[in-house]
């Protein structure tokens, strides 16, 4: 587990960091507790880290209720700022209307941003069973292009067009990351997954890029993967795959798969990689409308997600201690949400953890 994520991102969070160790002073952070359970499972992560000690200030932020016209989105300026400044953060779920409304949260911060790069560690956790005990990948989703380009429109009556955008420069930027984080993960394999059969212009630039990255990294077995095929043998064998590198869209959705892999969208956690080392932490998940207010939200994916941030600011034995904590209370099985087939609510959960710090 400890390849999951250590710190792979920027050298100036890193020096801050180890300046840090031995000085009582903080380190910021910025944390959008966001929508639905957001609020809940960010109150989980705030009392976790303050029983484990764990030297940050939280900068909070919340989605206002109109649209900043600096950001052009319920996004303040103040809290891209935060990010901006920090660089280091960790977020909520936010709600997107479906069909209508504001252009996506989520969207605007990858793209104001620059948070090129999703990564998504997906493993088996011990003591929890699943279908599957042998999981252990991690896909890394290109963040800023492809079906996400938001030019869409209407051609005619009764005809819409929507435009997946493809570059050279995010596919090779996202294709480094995925080799890089191979290499200084123990990782052994990198899968291109793709549609070039039939995208054959945009994910055909994709996967020519993720060949021209392979042939930088010859330690590393390069191979490229159909998307649907690829979906097949995840669910028929998931240990046949180490490191995923994927356009946009199914990047959004293997990943999701893969969660259900191992129990759900509760523990999977994620964090963005943004250019000038900024990583912001998130889980996989939702703002989960059906259970928000009932005290029900499973905060493992957020606090997992947490324990990414703290890997990348170099705070190794405060994540690898909260990590544990998280697995072992999970492993006992004596306090589990209801997702994970059991009856405690976020808080008794939350409490759990900190007994097991
Ligand atoms: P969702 O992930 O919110 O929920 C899917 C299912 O998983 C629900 O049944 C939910 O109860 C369950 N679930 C999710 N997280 C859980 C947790 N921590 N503990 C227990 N159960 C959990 O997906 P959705 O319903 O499709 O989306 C709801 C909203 O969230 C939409 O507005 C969508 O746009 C938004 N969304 C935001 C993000 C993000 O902020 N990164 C990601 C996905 C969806």
């Amino acid at each position: 587990l400890r390849r999951v994520l250590g710190g792979s991102g920027s050298t100036q969070i890193s020096s801050t960091a180890r300046a840090f160790s031995s000085a009582p002073a903080p380190i910021k952070a910025t944390l959008f507790p966001g929508d639905g359970i957001g609020p809940e499972i960010a109150v989980s992560v705030k009392q976790v880290f303050q029983a484990a000690e764990v030297p940050i200030e939280w900068e909070e932020h919340y989605v206002g209720d109109q649209i900043d016209p600096r950001t052009q989105s319920f996004l303040t300026w103040e809290s891209l700022e935060s990010v901006r400044r920090n660089r280091v953060g960790l977020k909520g779920p936010m709600a997107t209307p479906v069909g209508k409304g504001h252009r996506s949260l989520n969207l605007t911060l990858r793209k104001e941003l620059n948070l090129y790069a999703n990564v998504r560690p997906c493993y088996s956790l011990p003591g929890y069973k699943t279908r599957y005990d042998n999981v252990d990948l991690v896909t890394i989703r290109e963040n800023t292009e492809g079906e996400y380009s938001g030019l869409e429109h209407q051609v005619v009556r009764g005809v819409v067009e929507s435009l997946k955008i493809i570059t050279r420069q995010a596919s090779l930027r996202v294709a480094e990351y995925a080799f890089h984080f191979a290499k200084t993960h123990g990782r052994e394999r990198v899968s291109a997954i793709h549609k070039a059969n039939i995208m054959q212009k945009t994910d055909g630039l994709f996967l020519k890029c993720c060949r021209e990255v392979a042939e930088k990294y010859p330690e590393i077995t390069y191979e490229e993967v159909v998307i649907d095929n690829c979906c097949m043998m995840l669910v028929k064998n998931p240990a046949l795959f180490d490191v995923l590198v994927m356009p946009n869209l199914y990047g959004d959705i293997i990943s999701d798969l893969c969660a259900g892999l191992v129990g759900g969208l509760g523990l999977t956690a994620s964090c963005n990689i943004g250019e000038a080392g900024i990583a912001l932490a998130e889980a996989v998940h939702g703002s989960a409308p059906d259970i928000a207010g009932k005290n029900l939200a499973n905060p493992t994916a957020l606090l997992l997600s947490a324990v990414t941030m703290l890997r990348h600011l170099e705070l190794y034995d405060k994540a690898e201690r909260i990590q544990d904590a998280i697995l072992n209370t999970i492993a006992e099985g004596k306090y589990r949400t209801a997702d994970l087939g059991g009856s405690s609510s976020t808080t008794d959960f939350t409490k759990a953890i900190c007994g097991h710090l």
